[in-house]
Formats: structure tokens, C-alpha cells, sequence
């Protein structure tokens, strides 16, 4: 949106105060965050009444109902409309554009932080998750083609990435609706053939049923020193019975061979995954068939969240968890998770690796590395010339949330 605006002589500003058009970026997945922003959208409401407003992103396209009830007079647009922006903006009156399908034959430059890129490889995915509100705004999947995305990434490198990471709502569905149905693996190869230079490949989350159906060629591709050894995978539960209430299309035993397949690929690679608690129906039995595959399986990491009720979606009809079982299993899982982590990140202390330098680190004046498996390294000091070298680290510390390292010459 950025990128069509500024094109079209449109400038950003730093304050809503001093802006004729005010756009707010919106997400649809979470309660807490949905009424966050609604929280921002009567704020912005009641210090601008008069502003357009424009208001982008998933919530517009899942829940316009709510968004005209907070901020009347609103423009909406779905995410598949973004390159459309300037018709709201510039337009008299507001108009709703959520019924647009992707144009992916548009592509306008990967969005950068810092040195590392973010590209887009498709959206939507195959599946209908019972709790999902997700599939509500990005529907079935849209690939961008391959040639596309390639000169995406050329272009991102020679603007001078060093990190690049693929997204999609499920990488893994990459290239299903595409002519010749070409795979995320084919995908990889073409970037990594195309694309010289000394820069990392990080591929975003794949549905475990999509993963499976591509596995050998998707491990074979990820040979290559350029692609992360990072899998970030959802098995959301351990349980079949909460599986199959879920809508999931794959059982544990499944998942587990996945699992058990990349680990002998890459033995350390980092394996990430997903997981709600709390979903209509999860008794306490499922509950520990969740608790103990994560004390097996011993994810890198984990990305845990209590169910969250979304409207439009099959769960939210079903029959409730209490919040206070919620919470207690949490916690519980909480603290396994952290365990478990703790465990894995202190193992690495004593090590010496090589690590390529992304960018400045969070605690200003060091340096973030990031191992071959994306696993991240403070370093001490930072310079700029650093940006994309290799260099050699001793490990010397380990948190919850990264490595601490020095120089091993
Ligand atoms: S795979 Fe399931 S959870 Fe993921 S976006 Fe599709 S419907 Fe939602």
C-alpha cells in the first residue's frame, strides 16, 4: 500500500494529525487483538471525525459488520485489494472493495526491515479449520508464479538483503492452482539457481498434510547452504479425537513420521510448531496426549495459544471450554515448553559455529547472527560493513528467546 501510494505522489506522515487519509493495517486471527483494534478504530474515530479513514487487511474482509458499526463511513478492504488503495484514498466517497480476487500478476517491491525481505509466494490454503477465521479473508490458494517470485527475491538481494523469507498462509500449497502445479520445492531450486549471493532463505509455515506431500523433494531442496534448516510446522494437538473436531487432514502418528523424517534429514534443524489449548471438545485426556508428544517430539520451539472464539467459524457454535481450564492448561504446557527450551538453547553453550550476520540486535549496539538452523546470536558490537558475513561464534550464553556469542577469530 505503501508502495502504490508513494508511486502515485501520496506521502507518508508521521502523526494522524497531520494526515487527509488515515489507513489502519488490520488482523483477523485473535479475539484480544480484534478488540485492539477496535479499541484504535473509536479512538481514531472520536479525535478525527472528519478524516477519511480507510481501514485494510483481514478483519475488514471477516468482520465488516463490526468495522461499520465502529468507524461509520469507513473504507474497507479486503487483503486482496491492497494495490487498490489509492481508489479509497483519493476517491469522494468511501467504498467497500472485499470481494477482489488476487491480482498475481501485480507485484509491487518486497517490503524490507532492516536487510531482510519479505516475499509473498501465495495466500490461502486448502484447508476449512474448524477455528479458523483466517480462511475467511484468504480463502483458497492464489500462487504467485514462479518467475515472479524469483525476480522478487533478485531484486530484494540487489537491494541488498541478506535474509529473505517466503510467506504464504501455507508455503507448503505453493504452486496448487498454478499451471503444471509446480511445488514449493521447484520454487526453492529456481530462486537458489537464479539468485547468486550469500544471502538466507527462511521458508514460513507449512501445513503438516502439505509438508508430507512434497517431503523427500522439499528436504532434498533445502540442501542448499542458503536455505535455513527451519521448519515451522502446526500440529496444533496431540490429540486425534481434537484433530479430527479441528478439521485437521493428518493424524499424530503422521506428523510424528514427518517430524521424525526432517530430524533425520537435518538433525539440527530447528522444528516449530504450533499448538491450541483449550479447543471445544479437548477433554483432559487429549490434553496430556498433547502434554506428552511435546515432552517426545522436543520442539525448538513452540508457539502456544489458548483457543480463541472466532464468528463464521464451526467452533464457535460448539461447546465451550471454561477460560479457567484454558488458563490451567497453559500454564502447565507453559511450563514444559520453557523446560524443554531451556534445555535445547543450553546445549548450544560451549559450541563454535558459523553465523551470518542480518542486522542490528534488539539490545542496541550488538549485532544479530543467525545460525544455519535460523536459531538467532547476539553478538557484541555492531557495524554496519558486518551486514551479510559469515563469521565464526563461540557460544557463550542462552535465554528462553536467543544464543549469546562471541567472536572465535
Ligand atoms: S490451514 Fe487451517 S488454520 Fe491454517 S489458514 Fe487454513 S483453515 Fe486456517
Amino acid at each position: 500500500m505503501d508502495h502504490v501510494l508513494q508511486n502515485r505522489g501520496h506521502k507518508r506522515v508521521e502523526s494522524p494529525d497531520s494526515a487527509d487519509v488515515i489507513i489502519v493495517n488490520t488482523c483477523a486471527v485473535r479475539l484480544d487483538t480484534e478488540q485492539k483494534i477496535a479499541e484504535r478504530l473509536r479512538d481514531i474515530r472520536s479525535k478525527y471525525p472528519r478524516k477519511k479513514l480507510v481501514v485494510a487487511g483481514c478483519l475488514a474482509k471477516a468482520r465488516p459488520g463490526l468495522i461499520r458499526r465502529i468507524a461509520p463511513g469507513a473504507s474497507l478492504l479486503a487483503p486482496q485489494a491492497a494495490h487498490l488503495v489509492y481508489k479509497p484514498v483519493e476517491g469522494e466517497r468511501p467504498v467497500a472493495l472485499l470481494r477482489v480476487e488476487r491480482n498475481t500478476s501485480y507485484y509491487p517491491p518486497a517490503p524490507m526491515a532492516g536487510r531482510v525481505a519479505t516475499v509473498m509466494i501465495q495466500e490461502g490454503c486448502r484447508n476449512k479449520c474448524s477455528y479458523c477465521i483466517t480462511k475467511v479473508s484468504r480463502g483458497d490458494p492464489r500462487s504467485y508464479p514462479i518467475r515472479a517470485v524469483v525476480e522478487q527475491v533478485l531484486n530484494a538481494v540487489k537491494r541488498g538483503a541478506v535474509e529473505v523469507r517466503l510467506t504464504g498462509t501455507d508455503t507448503a500449497a505453493y504452486g496448487v492452482d498454478l499451471p503444471g502445479r509446480p511445488s514449493l520445492a521447484d520454487l526453492l531450486r529456481a530462486i537458489l539457481d537464479k539468485v547468486p549471493g550469500e544471502y538466507r532463505i527462511r521458508v514460513g509455515m507449512m501445513t503438516p498434510e502439505e509438508a508430507m506431500r512434497i517431503a523427500d523433494d522439499l528436504l532434498d531442496a533445502y540442501r542448499d547452504s542458503r536455505v535455513y534448516k527451519f521448519f515451522h510446522v502446526p500440529v496444533q494437538s496431540g490429540s486425534d479425537r481434537v484433530l479430527r473436531l479441528m478439521g485437521r487432514r493428518y493424524t499424530v502418528e503422521e506428523f510424528r513420521l514427518l517430524h521424525r523424517r526432517i530430524k533425520s534429514a537435518y538433525p539440527d534443524s530447528l522444528f516449530a510448531t504450533d499448538i491450541i489449548v483449550g479447543h471445544p471438545g479437548e477433554g483432559e485426556e487429549d490434553f496430556d496426549e498433547t502434554y506428552r508428544l511435546v515432552e517426545e517430539l522436543r520442539f525448538e520451539r513452540v508457539h502456544l495459544a489458548q483457543y480463541s472464539l472466532r464468528p463464521h467459524t464451526r467452533a464457535a457454535s460448539m461447546r465451550q471450554v471454561p477460560d479457567r481450564i484454558k488458563k490451567t492448561r497453559s500454564k502447565a504446557l507453559t511450563r514444559l515448553i520453557e523446560k524443554i527450551g531451556g534445555e535445547i538453547y543450553g546445549s548450544y553453550v560451549g559450541r563454535t559455529m558459523t553465523a551470518l550476520v542480518v542486522g542490528e540486535a534488539y539490545r542496541g549496539g550488538s549485532a544479530l547472527a543467525r545460525l544455519d538452523n535460523y536459531f538467532p546470536v547476539v553478538l557484541p558490537g555492531w557495524s554496519p560493513e558486518s551486514l551479510g558475513k559469515k563469521v565464526r561464534v563461540r557460544i557463550t550464553g542462552a535465554s528462553f528467546f536467543d544464543l549469546r556469542g562471541e567472536p572465535a577469530g
